[in-house]
């Protein structure tokens, strides 16, 4: 599979052989100096046309600028310390020591190689192999590779939670500008469909505001948080992890030439902003190349995988979905009757129900001992509804709240009607709210 990722990269000229030893003969490219900041991160892409040119490996023991380059790379990127990173919540490098000297390889710097094949799916051998140079050269992600170690699913699914989630299902965004490729009409489609694909699989709700917790910018080289783009190609975008202030933002290279589709040497907006949007709701990278949440970008790839749909309901649940009926129960669905026996007005066919069996048990007379129960109550109606509950297990995932005055804003409110019934139940609704996981 990694050879097939990596054949179409290079017939579409997007990844090269890196051409960095001095022993190596390389055809003259565009210089490739490392960018020189005091982040400390910032490596040139290594990006050419030269697919086709063997590499030399380099082995223990030896030194040179390709080693220099493939240290530089790993660190940039997570397996060693790095002070510019730490400022990445819940941030670990994957190595805590460095080698002793970064233009020789040497054990250290051959187990950092290591962890890197193993982050991305390559086969594991510790060298610098064609292969491993022409990832390090391939287009991707900015964020760090095994964010937060260790693994907390290693075996099951190979996505990783970089620890931290919205303690809220309604998550807003904002741009702040917008790139000059494409339209502001076209950008804001493709956020919002990106957006609408992770609460498509998990009851997050998101929403396009000024006061918001995703801030969305395009910027080229230092763009306002010290952690600078590197032009054309190599890194295109990244997004800090949930949380106040600039976590959560996400931010896309604006020197990458934005497409809606992707193409030779433009990327498919679709997909990076899928990707970020991941980071930004707190997933890690995955070592499966066929997800979204792969640190590499290939071709476009602008729907969930598997592996994605596994981690972001690890970390927000599975989508519940809610309805009523006020004509007896929905073929189908799990539901329960909610009566009140005591009013006149034909209660006796309204049923809750929802998509899954959620445990949910009905109460007319006070909340049911040993459950967690949501009071279900319309203050204008006389007909005792004071004492009805709608009760879930206490360890339930699914969590509730009624609301007599309208909806929360959002659609995962279920309106309670009994049309037969002249007490103003028209504006009642049951909402489902979603709290960080673990639950
Ligand atoms: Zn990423
Ligand atoms: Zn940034």
């Amino acid at each position: 599979m990694v050879s097939a990722i990596h054949g179409r990269l290079a017939r579409r000229g997007l990844v090269a052989v890196a051409c960095l030893g001095v022993t190596v003969s390389c055809v003259e490219g565009e210089e490739l100096s490392a960018q020189d900041d005091d982040t400390g991160v910032g490596v040139a892409p290594l990006v050419d046309d030269l697919a086709d040119v063997p590499v030399l490996e380099p082995a223990v023991g030896d030194r040179g600028e390709k080693v220099a380059r493939a240290y530089a790379y790993l660190k940039q990127y997570g397996y060693f310390p790095n002070p510019a990173l730490e400022r990445l919540p819940g941030w670990k490098p994957v190595l805590d020591h460095e080698p002793e000297d970064p233009e020789v390889f040497d054990e250290v710097l051959a187990e950092a190689v290591a962890r890197f094949q193993e982050a991305h799916g390559l086969v594991v051998d510790g060298t610098l192999n064609a292969e491993t140079q022409r990832l390090m050269a391939a287009p991707r992600c900015g964020i760090p590779d095994d964010y937060a170690q260790p693994r907390p699913l290693k075996g099951t699914s190979q996505f990783a939670p970089s620890g931290s989630t919205w303690g809220s299902n309604e998550v807003l965004y904002r741009f702040r500008n917008f790139s000059a490729d494409l339209s502001q009409d076209d950008i804001r489609a493709v956020v919002a469909e990106a957006f609408a694909r992770w609460g498509a699989v998990t009851d997050l709700l998101f929403y396009e505001d000024d006061d918001a917790d995703i801030e969305i910018s395009f910027g080229a080289g230092n763009h306002g948080d010290n952690w600078p783009f590197d032009g054309q190609g190599g890194v295109l975008a990244h997004a800090w992890p949930p949380g106040s202030g600039i976590l959560g933002d996400v931010h896309f290279d604006e020197a990458e030439t934005w497409t809606l589709g992707g193409g030779d040497g433009v990327v498919d907006l679709r997909s990076v902003a899928l990707h970020e949007i991941g980071h930004a709701l707190g997933l890690d990278h995955s070592d499966d190349e066929e997800a979204v949440m792969y640190a590499f970008y290939d071709e476009p790839k602008p729907n969930l995988r598997l592996d994605d749909v596994i981690g972001i309901q690890s970390l927000y649940g599975d989508r519940l979905t809610l309805s009523y009926s006020a004509w007896g129960p929905i073929p189908g669905k799990h539901c329960i009757s909610v009566a009140e026996h005591a009013d006149p007005y034909a209660w006796d066919d309204n049923y809750f129900c929802s998509d899954k069996d959620i445990g949910a048990q009905w109460s007319m007379s006070g909340p049911i001992e040993g459950m967690r129960c949501t009071q279900v109550v319309e203050p204008a109606d006389p007909h005792t509804w004071s004492d009805n509950y709608l009760c879930v297990p206490t360890h339930s995932k699914w969590f509730f709240h009624w609301r007599y005055d309208g909806p929360d804003r959002g659609n995962r409110c279920v309106q309670w009607h009994e049309f037969a019934d002249p007490d103003t139940w028209d504006d009642n609704f049951l909402c489902s709210t979603l709290l960080p996981w673990p639950w």
